[in-house]
């Protein structure tokens, strides 16, 4: 089958690999459809990790299944799915407790595996013709009827609107607040949206891209542009010099100012900042144990100047990590149903797979126009 393989820092091919298969009794087989390039994909993709050459990348997936194995139960041969980037196996300690990016069981040595993913298991991802779910029966999330019409939507359930939704979780979003959010990239704009759908009061969110911040806009949200001026000052214009109630980091650690330098502490201590006293920090922008690549020399070990001096005295908290998408896909996906959010807003390219070296070039340098682009390996009859 074709597959979107790592070929070293800034370069993709796509290329045969050996055919996804069952290989395990409690594995689904699935048909890509849909799969999308994640901003996660572009530290992989510039060589910031460990991830090995020759990797098939892709953990935002959908598709219809062809295949199930013998201990499969729920999910029937012609299902449409959407598959969660967590690889988890349901019957851990933490999967038990919902926590399931920090399944215990499939990437031993470690809490969490993930499709495609640097140092988080052996699993292929589904930038590929076909895609092997473990346990699918606890993976895949079956979608209704609507599924292939809306599935432009419903990829989006496979990570970063459940990340989004995350970010505003781990922030303990309540209705009526303010929020900012730094990054307008596609998890900063999810988490914008479901603060919006939870009722937030004020919206803020900071990026220097025009066309990312227009997609703010629609959200009937608050652009800020920080090439214009200091984010912390504008989110305090704004909230009449006390900060908002609530802050989302959805950048990560290659965080860089406008003129593109790196700086991996930069939207942490802008967040504490722009928090006021005893707010509420949700961290979803991946940040790495090891980053030998890093400009920076503490960022090399994966440490940051934080201003906790700041953080401790402002009694703020904060929450971290990868998203559990089993938390909220379901709930999120009848949102999508019953047509009360529309995530495909953010979507600005569909392509077929042997256009994936290109579309990596583009979203990587955060072309104008590059939102969000859907890789659709499968033509759908
Ligand atoms: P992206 O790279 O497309 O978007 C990031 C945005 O942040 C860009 O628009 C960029 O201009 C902006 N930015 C950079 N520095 C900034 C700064 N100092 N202040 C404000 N904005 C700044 O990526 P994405 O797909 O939106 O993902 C964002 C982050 O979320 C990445 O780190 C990704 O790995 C992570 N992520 C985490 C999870 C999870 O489960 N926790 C899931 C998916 C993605
Ligand atoms: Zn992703």
């Amino acid at each position: 089958m074709k597959a979107v393989v790592y070929n070293g820092p800034r370069e993709v091919m796509v290329k045969e690999v050996p055919d996804a298969k069952i290989e395990r009794p409690t594995d689904v087989l699935v048909k890509i459809t849909s799969t999308n390039i994640c901003g996660s994909d572009l530290h992989m993709y510039e060589g910031r990790t460990s991830f090995e050459k020759g990797r098939v990348f892709g953990h935002e997936n959908l598709g219809q299944v062809v295949e199930v194995g013998n201990a499969v139960d729920k999910i029937k041969v012609g299902d449409w799915v959407a598959i969660p980037f967590n690889v988890s196996c349901g019957h851990c300690a933490n999967c038990e407790r919902q926590l399931t990016a920090f399944c215990l069981t499939m990437n031993p040595g470690m809490a969490g595996a993930a499709f495609g993913f640097a140092d988080m298991g052996p699993y292929p991802g589904g930038q590929a013709e076909y895609l092997r779910v473990p346990y699918g029966d606890f993976n895949c999330l079956r979608l209704p009827e609507d599924a292939q019409e809306k599935q432009a939507d419903y990829v989006m359930l496979s990570d970063i609107f459940p990340t989004g939704w995350h970010a505003t979780e781990l922030a303990c979003v309540q209705p009526g607040e303010s929020v900012v959010i730094y990054g307008a990239g596609p998890v900063g704009l999810m988490a914008a949206l479901s603060a919006t759908v939870k009722g937030a009061r004020q919206v803020m969110v900071v990026d220097r891209h025009p066309d990312r911040l227009k997609l703010v806009e629609s959200l009937g949200a608050i652009p800020i542009d920080d090439s214009k001026g200091s984010p912390v000052e504008q989110v305090m214009a704004l909230t009449n010099g006390i900060g908002a109630d609530r802050g989302c980091e959805c950048v990560g650690y290659q965080s860089h100012d406008p003129q593109g330098h790196e700086h991996p502490n930069m939207t942490l201590n802008d967040l504490v900042k722009s928090v006021k006293f005893t707010g509420r920090i949700g961290v979803v922008g991946v940040f790495v144990p090891k980053d030998p690549n890093s400009p920076d020399p503490l960022g090399k070990k994966g440490e940051i100047t934080f201003d906790y001096g700041l953080f401790w005295n402002k009694g703020q908290s904060m929450g971290t990590g990868q998203c559990n998408v089993k938390t909220y896909n379901r709930q999120l996906r009848d949102m999508i149903h019953a047509g009360r959010v529309k995530p495909s807003f953010i979507v600005s390219h569909k392509i077929t797979l042997d256009k994936a070296p290109d579309a990596y070039k583009h979203f990587d340098a955060r072309d104008s126009g590059w939102t969000k682009v859907i890789l659709q390996p499968v033509a759908v009859a």
